[in-house]
C-alpha cells in the first residue's frame, strides 16, 4: 500500500516527569535551594534531549515537541501569551515568577488548579482581567523546537489552542472567548515564527472540541480555523482532538483550511464520522487507535482492521495514540509485574510507542513486515482472555444473587429516628473528614517499614498508638464523633487495592498529578473480591478507646475506579459493582464489629462525569448503583456517611441526593454555602456537613469565623441536619494548627448550639 502522508507514525505527546521522576527531584531541590536555575534547566535539557532521541529511534517520523514543562502545559501557554495574574508581575526571575503562579508563595496565592478533562492529571487556570494584557514570549517553545531540529529529529511543535485555553480560563466578566480578538493575532504570528524555525508541522491542541458546544461556540470553530490556515507563511495546521469524539465540531473544523486532525479512535470517533465527514477528504487523519491513558496491550488486529477501514475511505492516514502518554508510566522495562504473564498484557509509555510504529509498518509494508511482532501481542492476548485470575466465580454468583433490595435501605426519616436512638448525639454534631496529619514520624515509620527496617508487628504497633493518640486528642477536644486518623494508608484507593483481589500495584509506575506530584494508580485487572476484613483491626481499636462513637472510613467504588487503570475488557458498571461489592462487606463487618457510623469517600464522584451531556445519565446510573450497593448491606440503625470534595458540583447535584447517605459532608468553605442552595432546590432532604473551614491553608480559622460561617448554612439547613465539620481531611495539615483549628470548630458548634 502506498500513501502520500507527510508522516506515518506519531504520538500526541509524552509524560515529562523523567523515567525516574529526575524533573520532579531537580525542580523540588530547585525550590528547596539545594541547586539553582541552571542546574535545574541542564536535567531539563537532558531530559528533554532523551526523549527526543528515544522517539525518533523508536520509528515515530514526526515527534511532538514542546511538551516538556517545569509544571503544567497551560500554565506554559499563559506564560507564553502574557497571560500570568498581575500578582506575580513583580517577580523578576521569570522561572520564579512561573513557579509562583504555580504555586504561590508567603505573599501570593497561586492560580487555582482544577481537572483535566475527564483525566486525573490537574492544570492551572488561567486568570483573565481586565489587567490581562496579551504579549507572545514563544522563546520556550521556539527553543525546543531549535533543539530538536539540531538533533535531527523530526519535529513537531505543539500547542495548547486558543478555544481551548480561553474555555479554560477563568475571566472577571465570566466570559472568557470574549478575548478572542486579542488572542488570535498572538497565534498568528507564533505560526509564524514557527515556519521561519522550521517547522513543518505543527499540531494544535482543542479537547474543548470533544465536550458540548453550543452554535456560537461552534462558529467560533469555523472562526479561529480560519483565521489561523489564513496565515501564509506557517507550518501545515493540525488540530487534535482526544478524550472523546468532537461530533458536530469534526465538520466544521473539516471545512477550515486547516491540513489535518487528529481523532481519538480508542474514546468515541469511529469511522463513520471520519468517512461521514467529506470536507476531510485530501486532509492528513491522524488516527489515534492506540489508547494514550490506559495501560492495555493494544489488540493490534482490531487497530489494523480500523486503519484499513480508514484508509479505504480517506487519503491521508497517521497511526497514533489516543492522546498524549501524559496519563501513562514511562516503560514497563522498570517494572517487575507479579508475574510475567501479566506484564505481558501491558503497554506503558514506551510500548505503546513501539505499538504505534509496528501498527504504521504493518499498514504501509504489509503485515508480513511484522508478523512476529503481530504473532506475540496475539499470543499475549489470548492469554489474557482465558487467564483464571480474570474470573471469580464466587463474586460473580454473589452479585447476581443479590435483589434490587440490596441497594435499598428504609426511608430516611425512619433511619434517622433508629440512627438518634443509638448514638444520643448533639444538635450540630463535630466530626473531621477522616484523616489526621500524616506527620514526619509516620512518614518515616512507614519508608522503614516498606525497607523490612520495621517489621509489620513493630509498624503496626507504632501505627496503633497514632491511633491512640488521635482518639485521645478528639477526646480532649470535645469533638462528638470521632475517626480513627488514617495513619496505616499511604493512600485512599492504594490501601485498599493492595487488600483486593484484581488489583496489583506497579513498583514505578508513577504518573504526573500536577505539577511535581506524581500518583503511582494501582492497575485493577481481573474481577475484584475481598479476602478479609481491612480496615475492622483499625477501626475496632479506635472505638474500643472511646465510648464515643468512631466513624469508620472506607473509599468508595466510584474512587476507586477513578484513581486506578481499570479493565477494559468489561463495561465499567460491571467492574464498579465488584468493588462495591467488596465495599459492602466491609460495612457489614465493621457493623458487627461494633462501629455504629460508616463513612464511605467519593470525592471523585464529580470528576468522573462524562465530557458530553448526553453520557451523564448512564454514569450516574453506575456510580449511585454502585455507592448504594456498597452502603445498603448495613442495617438502618447505622449512620452511612459520604464526603465528596472538588467543588462544582452542580451538574450532580440530583446525583448526591440520589446516593441517600444520611450525612454527606462537602467541600464548601470556598464556595460559601452556595452548595446548600443548590442541595435544597434539589430537595435534598437528608444530613449534611458543609466544611465550615478550608483544609487547603495552613491558617487557622477563628472562633468567630466559623460561628459565622454555621450561622449561615443555618439560614438553608435545619439545625437537626447540620453536622459541623472541616471541608476535607487533614492528613496534609501540621498538628498543631489541626489542634487550634478543630478547638475552634468545638468552639464555634458550642456557641451556636
Ligand atoms: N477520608 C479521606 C481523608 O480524610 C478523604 C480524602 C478526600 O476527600 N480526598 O483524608
Ligand atoms: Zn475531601
Amino acid at each position: 500500500m502506498t500513501t502520500t502522508s507527510p508522516f506515518t507514525a506519531t504520538v500526541l505527546g509524552i509524560p515529562r516527569i523523567g523515567p525516574r521522576r529526575e524533573l520532579k527531584k531537580a525542580i523540588e531541590s530547585y525550590w528547596a535551594g539545594r541547586i539553582d536555575a541552571e542546574a535545574l534547566h541542564t536535567v531539563g535539557r537532558e531530559l528533554r534531549v532523551a526523549h527526543l532521541t528515544t522517539l525518533a529511534a523508536s520509528g515515530l517520523d514526526s515527534v511532538p515537541v514542546g511538551t516538556f514543562s517545569y509544571y503544567d502545559q497551560i500554565l506554559d501557554a499563559a506564560a507564553m501569551f502574557g497571560a500570568l495574574p498581575a500578582r506575580v508581575a513583580d517577580i523578576a526571575d521569570p522561572l520564579d515568577r512561573y513557579f509562583a503562579a504555580a504555586r504561590g508563595t508567603d505573599t501570593v496565592e497561586p492560580l487555582e488548579m482544577t481537572k483535566w478533562f475527564d483525566t486525573n492529571y490537574h492544570y492551572l487556570v488561567p486568570e483573565l482581567g481586565p489587567d490581562t494584557a496579551f504579549a507572545l514570549d514563544a522563546r520556550k517553545l521556539l527553543g525546543e523546537l531549535r533543539e530538536a531540529i539540531d538533533l535531527g529529529v523530526p519535529a513537531r511543535p505543539v500547542l495548547i489552542g486558543p478555544l481551548t485555553f480561553l474555555k479554560l480560563a477563568k475571566d472577571s466578566e465570566g466570559n472568557a472567548l470574549r478575548r478572542l480578538a486579542e488572542l488570535l493575532p498572538l497565534y498568528q504570528e507564533l505560526l509564524r515564527l514557527l515556519a521561519e524555525a522550521g517547522a513543518q508541522w505543527v499540531q494544535i491542541d482543542e479537547p474543548v472540541l470533544v465536550t458540548d458546544l453550543d452554535e456560537v461556540e461552534l462558529a467560533l470553530v469555523e472562526h479561529v480555523y480560519s483565521e489561523l490556515s489564513a496565515v501564509t507563511e506557517r507550518p501545515a495546521i493540525l488540530v487534535a482532538t482526544y478524550f472523546g469524539r468532537p461530533g458536530p465540531a469534526l465538520p466544521v473544523l473539516a471545512a477550515t483550511g486547516i491540513e489535518g486532525v487528529a481523532l481519538d479512535f480508542v474514546y468515541g470517533t469511529t469511522v463513520e464520522d471520519v468517512v461521514g465527514t467529506p470536507a476531510l477528504s485530501g486532509k492528513l487523519v491522524v488516527a489515534g487507535v492506540v489508547d494514550g491513558r490506559n495501560v492495555w496491550r493494544t489488540d493490534l488486529d482490531h487497530a489494523l482492521a480500523t486503519l484499513a477501514t480508514l484508509l479505504a475511505g480517506t487519503a491521508t492516514l497517521v497511526v497514533s495514540t489516543s492522546s498524549s502518554l501524559l496519563h501513562v508510566p514511562y516503560s514497563l522495562d522498570a517494572e517487575a509485574a507479579p508475574d510475567p504473564t501479566l506484564r505481558s498484557w501491558l503497554a506503558f509509555g514506551a510500548e505503546k510507542v513501539a505499538e504505534v510504529a509496528l501498527l504504521a509498518t504493518a499498514l504501509h509494508d504489509g503485515t508480513a513486515a511484522v508478523s512476529d511482532e503481530l504473532a506475540t501481542a496475539r499470543a499475549a492476548l489470548a492469554t489474557r482472555a482465558i487467564d483464571s485470575r480474570l474470573r471469580n466465580d464466587t463474586v460473580r454468583a454473589r452479585l447476581s444473587a443479590l435483589g434490587p433490595d440490596a441497594i435499598r435501605r428504609a426511608p430516611a426519616a425512619d433511619r434517622r429516628v433508629l440512627q438518634q436512638q443509638r448514638l444520643h448525639l448533639p444538635l450540630l454534631p463535630t466530626t473531621t473528614i477522616g484523616s489526621y496529619p500524616q506527620t514526619p514520624a509516620i512518614r518515616k515509620d512507614r519508608a522503614a517499614f516498606v525497607k523490612g527496617e520495621l517489621t509489620a508487628e513493630q509498624y503496626r504497633d507504632r501505627m496503633r498508638a497514632e491511633v491512640a493518640d488521635v482518639i485521645a486528642l478528639q477526646e480532649k477536644l470535645g469533638l462528638d464523633v470521632l475517626v480513627h486518623g488514617e495513619p496505616e494508608r499511604n493512600d485512599m484507593v492504594q490501601y485498599f487495592a493492595e487488600q483486593l483481589d484484581g488489583f496489583f500495584a506497579t513498583a514505578n509506575g508513577w504518573v504526573q498529578s500536577y505539577g511535581t506530584r506524581c500518583v503511582r494508580p494501582p492497575i485493577l485487572y481481573g474481577d475484584v473480591a475481598r479476602r478479609q476484613p481491612m480496615t475492622v483491626e483499625w477501626i475496632g481499636y479506635a472505638q474500643s478507646l472511646t465510648d464515643k462513637p468512631v466513624k469508620g472510613m472506607l473509599t468508595g467504588p466510584v474512587t476507586i475506579l477513578a484513581w486506578s487503570f481499570v479493565r477494559d475488557d468489561q463495561p465499567i458498571a460491571d467492574t464498579a459493582r465488584q468493588v462495591a461489592l467488596a465495599i459492602r462487606e466491609e460495612t457489614v463487618d465493621l457493623q458487627a464489629a461494633g462501629i455504629r457510623i460508616i463513612q464511605v469517600d467519593e470525592p471523585a464522584l464529580r470528576e468522573l462525569l462524562p465530557l458530553r451531556a448526553e453520557a451523564e445519565a448512564a454514569y450516574l446510573d453506575w456510580a449511585i448503583e454502585s455507592f448504594r450497593l456498597s452502603t445498603s448491606g448495613v442495617s438502618d440503625a447505622t449512620q452511612i456517611h459520604t464526603h465528596l470534595c472538588y467543588s462544582e458540583f452542580g451538574a450532580v447535584i440530583d446525583a448526591i441526593a440520589a446516593l441517600d447517605a444520611d450525612v454527606t459532608s462537602i467541600e464548601a468553605a470556598r464556595s460559601h454555602m452556595e452548595v446548600l442552595d443548590d442541595l435544597n432546590a434539589a430537595g435534598f432532604s437528608l444530613g449534611v456537613g458543609p466544611g465550615v473551614y478550608d483544609i487547603h491553608s495552613p491558617r487557622v480559622p477563628s472562633t468567630g469565623e466559623i460561628t459565622a460561617s454555621l450561622r449561615e448554612a443555618l439560614q438553608a439547613v435545619a439545625a437537626e441536619r447540620l453536622w459541623v465539620n472541616p471541608d476535607c481531611g487533614l492528613k496534609t495539615r501540621g498538628p498543631a494548627e489541626v489542634e487550634e483549628s478543630l478547638r475552634n470548630m468545638v468552639e464555634a458548634a458550642r456557641a451556636v448550639r
